[in-house]
């Protein structure tokens, strides 16, 4: 037995599947899940004293590697001031100013704890500035775990079989409609059979919890006029690809502007944050300023702020974009084709620095094409190259994540062992 075994088998008896979020558990793999001692770079050491390079990067948010210098630092600093106050502190106000800087649109931002609560206020933000109670969202696209949300989400809810969860009641899923993603027909068929019913549209700009599902050229351009001439609230769900493909996200690289955009993951540099913002006239109809309430008694958190602005700073003073891209491309370029000699049928979608393979024969643009890919073969890749250190997310649907703290050396070592194990599928 190992001691990752052991810690399993406790866990089990008192945290429902072991795990405080599901797809920690492997069930999209099969096994057991390490548990990780420390983390250090772009490496995670387990509790029995292996080390795999990660490419889960805590989902996201370790956009630096972990347990980075400077973040360090500024959370030592911060922890020597107190670790909440309940009253606004100056921290809050520079993460404020900071991502209303580097955000393209964000007039002004509101501070939560994590990802579900700044699209769960958002939605209901767009729900109380147009009085409509209809939302749009896309299969295979994941927004957190509220209940107008979990509907066709992606992630963990698709692995497990229940992509709408029980405990969802009836009366709310019927006000989310759900279409394919990268199809502007559908949408435009919901406007005509809604009119005047719709009040956001939410989207990952780049689905990243079906894998990695990049929009369509065009896509997000035709969503925006769709949202305009229909007096509807664009929603860019951000929590991953914000600071992640670029500093100002997607909207960056697309030149589309959403009306609100929520955030999380590397804007708390590792610690529980989330965050949502827009255009300031509809931010302002939030309490304390408007009807729409939305509240939290650790939100604006000094520890969350200190580590969440290291974090920013570092990106803006490294702008490690076309760095993260290069590792990223050459990543691509050698499994694809390690898998054209092995006769493997592989597409490796890619924005930056996230990626994900799909053994697939066909290109992926939406969940129905994820769903075509061979399950079984993304778990034995995943089981080899975690037996030769190299650490994948547990499951087909979701990122691989490149960080800064991956060197020339790791990722020529990752790419050698994802070779080996592509080649031996
Ligand atoms: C992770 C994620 C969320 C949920 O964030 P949590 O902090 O896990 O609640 C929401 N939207 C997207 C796009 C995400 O990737």
């Amino acid at each position: 037995m190992s001691i990752s075994s052991d810690l399993f088998a406790r866990a089990l008896k008192v945290i429902p599947g072991g795990v405080n979020s599901p797809v920690r558990a492997f069930r999209g793999v099969g096994g057991t899940p390490f548990f990780t001692e420390s983390a250090e770079g772009c490496r995670l050491h387990d509790a029995d004293g292996r080390q795999y390079i990660d490419y889960v990067c805590t989902w996201g948010p370790a956009i630096h590697g972990h347990n980075h210098h400077v973040i360090h630092e500024a959370l030592r600093k911060a922890l020597d001031r107190g670790t909440s106050f309940g009253t606004p502190c100056e921290d809050e106000v520079m993460m404020a100013e900071t991502l209303t800087r580097l955000v393209p649109g964000l007039e002004k931002v509101r501070m939560v704890n994590s990802g579900t609560e700044a699209t769960m206020s958002a939605i209901r933000l767009a729900r109380g500035c147009t009085g409509r109670s209809k939302i749009i969202k896309f299969a295979g696209c994941y927004h957190g775990h509220s209940d107008s949300l979990l509907i066709k989400a992606g992630s963990g809810a698709l692995t497990h079989g229940h992509p709408d969860s029980a405990g969802v009641p009836a009366a709310f899923a019927a006000e989310t409609i759900v279409l394919q993603y990268n199809n502007v027909q559908a949408v435009e068929d919901a406007f005509a059979a809604n009119k005047g019913e719709i009040a956001c549209i939410i989207l990952e700009p780049c689905a990243g919890n079906m894998g990695v599902v990049p929009a369509k050229e065009g896509y997000l351009e035709a969503l925006r006029e769709l949202c305009t001439a229909n007096g509807t609230i664009l929603i860019f769900d951000e929590v991953m690809s914000g600071f992640r493909v670029a500093l100002g996200g997607v909207q960056e690289l697309s030149g589309v502007r959403a009306d609100l955009i929520t955030m999380g993951k590397i804007i708390g540099g590792g610690l529980p944050v989330g965050a949502f913002g827009g255009r300031a006239n509809l931010m302002d109809m939030l309490a304390p300023n408007g009807p729409v309430y939305q509240a939290g008694t650790l939100s604006g958190n000094p520890l969350a702020m200190a580590a969440g602005l290291a974090s920013l700073n570092l990106l803006e003073k490294s702008m490690p974009y076309a760095r993260l891209d290069a590792a990223g491309a050459r990543i691509e370029t050698a499994l694809l084709a390690a898998a054209e000699d092995a006769g493997v049928p592989l597409q490796i979608n890619r924005s930056g620095s996230m990626w994900c393979p799909f053994f697939n024969e066909s290109p992926v643009h939406s969940l129905e094409d994820a769903m075509k890919g061979v399950v079984p073969l993304y778990a034995k890749f995943f089981h080899s190259a975690l037996d030769k250190g190299v650490y994948l997310p547990p499951s087909q649907f979701e990122t691989c994540f490149i960080s800064t703290a991956h060197d020339e050396a790791a990722i020529s070592r990752t790419i050698e062992i994802l070779c080996e194990s592509i080649t031996s599928l």
